[in-house]
């Protein structure tokens, strides 16, 4: 699905690459400002899942929703935040003041799973048509058959049966409904996939089976990620890294490892603490590598 011949997707092996980056709310006067993210800086590298975690209201949906492309899109009114300070590269694109074309060109290459996304499918649209719609918004003649194969296999790839292609999300259970919406962000194969909270709203008993989706198609289909979760025990199974926010600011990037190691910041600290406590499984987490500050990413 991809265009063949794409090149210049990253310099140096880096896919995104944040550098005091601020993204702030206006008020359609612009008498009200609120800054959700602050002077944040660091790099998501080839092939890496990075996870970021906080508390809510921390800004990590503000931040996956700027580096989806989605912040500065919609004016004041429109609700999403607006790269205010710093820059955002990612495929080496500069997001902050980058034009409506540009824009299109660069989100083709990302899968983008919202947080509410399981709730953003189309009612009146079947599983296999809300899978494919972002291939038709893209081209509205593109063979559909080739569209249909592309849908079967996704659909196979999150371990649904394909006898759901023809019901319609209603019918489907929250696990289910999940892991349509997450092939729905992966049909037109990204090149970066960015998950917002991929498992809130799922049923407790079958949120594994979402969550191991990710891994799975990561290795097979190479993407890049940014997962962000407010859950640590989810982001372990399923990260390399990860990239603390605490009011809008990164108090800690790296394994999680080295973050509990010898934690400074108070909110380190407590995670320290919950992480002696309940004992998470390390998953893909390597467990290696220094605490880096962002400010030395
Ligand atoms: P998280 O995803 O970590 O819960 P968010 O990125 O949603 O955090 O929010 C970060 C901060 O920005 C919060 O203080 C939140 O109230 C504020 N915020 C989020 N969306 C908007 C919006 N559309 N307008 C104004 N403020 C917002
Ligand atoms: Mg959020």
């Amino acid at each position: 699905m991809r265009d063949s011949g794409e090149h210049n997707q990253a310099r140096d092996g880096v896919i995104v690459s944040a550098r005091d980056l601020s993204i702030e709310y206006r008020s359609v006067s612009s008498r009200f400002r609120h800054t959700a993210v602050c002077g944040v800086s660091f790099d998501l590298r080839e092939g890496e899942v990075l996870g970021v975690v906080g508390d809510s209201g921390s800004g990590k949906s503000t931040l996956a929703a700027a580096i989806a492309g989605l912040a500065d899109s919609g004016g004041p009114e429109g609700g999403v935040g607006s790269i205010c300070g710093g820059s955002l590269r990612v495929f080496d694109t500069e997001l902050r003041g980058i034009s409506t074309r540009a824009r299109r060109r660069l989100t083709v290459k990302i899968g983008y799973l919202a947080q509410d996304g399981a709730q953003q499918l189309n009612p009146r649209l079947t599983v296999a048509e809300n899978v494919a719609e972002p291939i038709f918004l893209r081209d509205r003649r593109f063979d559909s058959r080739e569209a249909g194969h592309a849908v079967a296999t996704l659909v196979d790839a999150v371990h649904l049966p394909l006898s759901i292609l023809e019901r319609q999300p209603f019918e489907l259970s929250s696990g289910q409904r999940q892991r349509v919406a997450l092939a729905r962000a992966l049909i037109l194969e990204p090149i970066l996939f960015l998950a917002d909270e991929p498992i809130s709203g799922v049923d407790l008993m079958v949120r594994h089976d979402v969550l191991d989706v990710i891994p799975e198609l990561q290795e097979a289909r190479g993407f890049s990620a940014i997962v962000v979760s407010s859950d640590l025990a989810v982001l372990t199974q399923v990260v390399d890294r990860m990239a603390v926010l605490q009011g809008g600011v990164i108090v800690g990037i790296g394994s999680l490892n080295s973050l509990v190691a010898s934690p400074e910041h108070p909110y380190l600290k407590s995670l320290a603490r919950a992480v002696q406590e309940q004992g998470f499984p390390s998953g893909r987490d390597r467990g290696d590598g220094p605490l880096q500050k962002s400010t030395s990413q």
